[in-house]
This record gives structure tokens, C-alpha cells and sequence, in this order.
């Protein structure tokens, strides 16, 4: 229980909290949960965790609540200095993102009991919290992946460490105060979840050897996921992706147009799920481009590709002699506006322009690069078997999303066999696929290369088998 005095602290806190508008007006008082060392952060939530691993699930359900309801109060804020913070995404969408996490992501309600009852007695299987969670968390988005991994870790009955990403750790440290306030108003105990206020390479190395982490989980891109695997832990991956969209002559071409356009754009391309580029059947490819460019598509001619690809690509330097350098995505671009990548390139675009879009070759940069920006490669092809293997090959093998407009029910089929991705969405747009306007649960952390999905709070537990011998068997 929360006695009145602390109840009007914490109220005090909250308040003083709520006056930073935006970054510009540091926070008027220190961030529950979020500490100058890891060292710290990991005393904390550990001393946190010999309470909460008591906990039922009702107490975790009542925390799981009070986040779900700060994250709804304070989805603009979040928004907005998510943007602010760092320079990427568009606020609208992300005030979205946050309502979305708080009503879908699973509570403990995903947990199950098995039982098995026999001759021999009764067995319990049970899905059991690891202890401490260490989570590395992305850029693109910050605050909904901690708030979205806490309710499931806490769910799960798990104290959780955060090591954000350095460019987003302003957001990262408010989301992480925002889940310890939720907490401390619903009894629970301080620092259950914990970060740090500067996060480095050196503080996630401390989180992922702490003797104290027994699971790891990594959302971002395939350096972090390859780092966190090779850790000899237990270890959840979500990585990177690059996801096709396929457009057959079946389908509702002006609807495949808004949709492709409508999920290519969501927090301008920020989200690993959503449409990168298009593989279209040539014979209703006109129709397609014509149907973009009524939603806020910006059509850009061979010679402005060229332009472009000098703007949000980069050259990386040779590691070592004999490697070659390769053209990585400029991050400076990566979530911007599209009217300013277009200012780039000397094109004055009006307001409403939402997306660039371009016809280009399969083996073009834009088509083989997860940009994360409002830039759509099309390419035309002849049949829908070539579309299915262009798509495969542009996925990279990453397993993560694929997209498909089409009425016909052995493409999908086809498709879905070829591509083997964790996230398959037909004739909607991308974000379909966490949930948003469609059925399923949500999450930002979709682990392709371990396997577990849309993440929910079964993902973060271990299978506990308890055995009772010759009774209880009561049949
Ligand atoms: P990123 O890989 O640059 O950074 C992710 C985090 O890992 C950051 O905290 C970063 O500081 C840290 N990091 C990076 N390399 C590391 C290493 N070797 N050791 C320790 N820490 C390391 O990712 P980002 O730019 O923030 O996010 C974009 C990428 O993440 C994209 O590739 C996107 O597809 C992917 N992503 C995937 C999912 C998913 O659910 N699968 C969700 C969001 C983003």
C-alpha cells in the first residue's frame, strides 16, 4: 500500500515532471529509475527484484495498468520529445505509437498454466519470470520499446535494465521514469526498472556480463542483435529488415496505392515492419503510380536518384586493406521529412508531400538498403513468380516483414512460402502487422532471427515443470 504522504510526493514529482514542454526545459527533478552509473542501475533493480519476484499476478496486473494509463496521459509529451530528441519521426504518428502500445500489448493474461493429470499424479508447467532482464533498445523507437517491453518483462515478473540508445536517451530516461512512477502509484517498489542517464558501449557491456542479467534482449539493428547472441546467454534478437511490398493485377490497385503509401510514411518509414520497396506486375504499374501520387507521393526522375543517393547514402572507410567500401545509409536522413530530403536535391515540394517515390532497377541502392526514410523504390516486373523472387532476395534474408495487395488466393500462398517472414500483412498496410487497425496484439520488438515473434510476456519466461507423484490425480 502507498501511504498519503508518499501518494502526494509522488503526485509533486509528477507534476514537477510534466513541466518540461519540451528538452529545452531540463527536468525539474531526478528521473525515477534512471541512475549515473549501470553499476547503480543494476544495485537498484536488484534490490527491487527480491520484492517484486513475490508478487502475484494481480499486484503485476494492477502496475501493468497504471503504465497503460501514464503512457495514454502522456503520449504527447513522449511524442514530442521523441522528435526532439532525436530529429527523427513525425509527432502525429508517434502520439499514435503510444496509444497503441498502451492498449495492445499483452499483459499477464498471455501466461498459461498447463496441467496434466494421470495416472501417475499431476504435472504444472509453468511460465516463470528469468529474474533481471538486461534490453537494449533503438533509436527509431525509443519510448514505445521500453514501455512495451516493460509491461511485458513486468508481466512476466522480471526486473528490467535498459541500456537505450545514446541519441534517443533523453526519451529513454523519461519513458523509463514515466514506467517507475506507474509502478510506485500502484504499491509496487522502486526501480524495478532501471537505467542509466548516459548510455554507452561501456554501461550495455557492464548490463550484458552482470552476473545478476539472466536474459538479454536486443531490438535494433544486426550489430547490437549479433553482440547480444554471441553473449552466451539466454538471448532475444529482433533485428533489422527490409520489407517488400508485392502488387499483383488482382488487386484493388487505388486501395494498394493508399495503403502502401499510408504504411511507407507512418513515423516516416522509422518502423522496421513497413514498406521499403515495391515490386509491381507491369500491367497495372501505371495505375498504381497514379493512385501514389494522388495520396502525396512525389515522383523523382533517373538523374534525381543519382542526386539522392549522394544525399542519404554514405561511403563507408575500408576496416582493414582489401575490404571494399560499401554504401550505408546516411543517418543524418534516416526518419526525416520528405519534403526536406527533397530540399536536398534542390525540389521545393509543397506541405502535403508525404513520400518519394522513384522507379529504379532491382539491384538499385534504395531497393537493396533498409533506408528508414519516406523513399519508395518501384520496380516493374512481368510475372508475379519474379516479383516473389525479387522480394525474397531484397528481404535479405532477415525473416522480418513482407507486405502483398492481391485477391488471389494461391499468391498469397506462394508469397508466404517463399518469403518466410515473421510478419505476412495482405491488402492493408504495414502496420497491420503490430496490430494497428487490424487484429493481434502489439509490440516493437519483433524477434525474427530467435524466433519468438511478436514478442508478448510469455516470451520473456522460462518453462517451469512442477511434478506432485501418485495424487492430486483426483479422476
Ligand atoms: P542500432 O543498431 O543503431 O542501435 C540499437 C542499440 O544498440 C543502440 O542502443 C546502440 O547504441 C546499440 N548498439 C549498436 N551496436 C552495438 C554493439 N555492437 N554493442 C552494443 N550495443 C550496440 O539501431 P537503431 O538505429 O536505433 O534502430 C534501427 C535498426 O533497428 C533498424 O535496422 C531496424 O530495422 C531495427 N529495429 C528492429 C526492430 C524489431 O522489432 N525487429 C524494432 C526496431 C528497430
Amino acid at each position: 500500500m502507498v501511504d498519503e504522504k508518499q501518494v502526494s510526493e509522488i503526485v509533486k514529482n509528477v507534476l514537477a515532471g510534466m513541466d518540461l514542454s519540451v528538452l529545452d526545459n531540463a527536468p525539474k527533478r531526478k528521473q525515477l529509475g534512471v541512475f549515473d552509473t549501470m553499476d547503480e542501475a543494476i544495485a537498484a533493480c536488484n534490490k527491487a527484484y527480491a520484492t517484486f519476484r513475490h508478487y502475484n499476478k494481480e499486484q503485476r496486473e494492477n502496475i501493468i495498468n497504471e503504465i497503460r494509463k501514464l503512457t495514454h496521459a502522456e503520449a504527447e509529451i513522449m511524442a514530442k520529445l521523441a522528435v526532439e530528441d532525436t530529429k527523427m519521426g513525425n509527432v502525429y504518428h508517434k502520439i499514435l505509437k503510444h496509444h497503441l502500445v498502451a492498449d495492445k500489448t499483452l499483459g499477464t493474461s498471455d501466461l498459461e498454466t498447463r496441467a496434466l493429470a494421470g495416472d501417475r499424479g499431476l504435472t504444472l508447467i509453468e511460465m516463470a519470470p528469468f529474474g533481471i532482464i538486461g534490453a537494449i533498445t533503438p533509436s527509431t523507437n525509443p519510448s514505445c520499446t521500453i514501455i512495451c517491453n516493460s509491461i511485458c518483462m513486468l508481466a512476466g515478473g522480471n526486473g528490467v535494465l535498459f541500456n537505450p540508445h545514446p541519441h534517443a536517451k533523453r526519451i529513454s530516461a523519461y519513458a523509463v521514469d514515466l514506467v517507475n512512477r506507474a509502478v510506485l502509484a500502484a504499491g509496487g517498489p522502486e526501480n524495478i526498472v532501471a537505467t542509466v542517464a548516459n548510455p554507452t558501449m561501456e554501461t550495455s557491456n557492464k548490463m550484458v556480463n552482470d552476473p545478476s542479467v539472466r536474459m538479454l534482449v536486443a531490438t535494433g539493428g544486426p550489430g547490437v542483435v549479433k553482440m547480444l547472441l554471441s553473449s552466451g546467454k539466454k538471448a532475444i534478437g529482433a533485428g533489422a529488415g527490409n520489407p517488400p511490398v508485392v502488387v499483383d493485377d488482382t488487386a484493388d490497385i487505388p486501395k494498394a496505392a493508399k495503403d502502401i503509401i499510408d504504411g511507407c510514411t507512418f513515423d516516416n518509414n522509422l518502423p522496421c515492419i513497413a514498406e521499403k520497396e515495391v515490386f509491381v506486375l507491369r500491367n497495372v504499374a501505371d495505375e498504381l503510380i497514379h493512385h501514389m501520387l494522388k495520396n502525396g507521393a512525389y515522383m523523382i526522375n533517373d538523374a534525381q536518384v543519382k542526386q539522392l543517393e549522394d544525399v542519404v547514402l554514405v561511403w563507408t572507410k575500408p576496416k582493414k586493406e582489401g575490404d571494399k567500401p560499401k554504401r550505408v545509409i546516411n543517418k543524418d536522413w534516416v526518419g526525416r521529412d520528405a519534403k526536406k530530403i527533397l530540399a536536398q536535391i534542390g525540389i521545393n515540394a509543397k506541405e502535403d508531400v508525404r513520400c518519394i517515390i522513384c522507379e529504379t532497377e532491382f539491384s538499385q541502392a534504395f531497393v537493396q538498403t533498409e533506408l528508414m526514410m519516406p523513399i519508395l523504390p518501384i520496380v516493374r516486373v512481368d510475372t508475379f513468380d519474379e516479383a516473389v523472387e525479387m522480394a525474397v532476395k531484397a528481404e535479405h534474408g532477415n525473416r522480418h516483414s513482407a507486405h502483398l495487395h492481391s485477391k488471389n488466393v494461391d499468391h498469397m500462398t506462394q508469397y508466404a512460402k517463399a518469403i518466410c517472414t515473421t510478419i505476412f500483412v495482405k491488402n492493408a498496410p504495414s502496420y497491420a502487422g503490430i496490430g494497428f487497425n487490424a487484429e493481434g496484439w502489439t509490440t516493437f520488438t519483433i524477434a525474427g532471427p530467435t524466433g519468438e515473434g511478436i514478442t508478448s510476456p510469455r516470451s520473456f519466461t522460462r518453462i517451469r515443470r512442477c511434478v506432485l507423484s501418485d495424487a492430486l490425480n483426483i479422476i
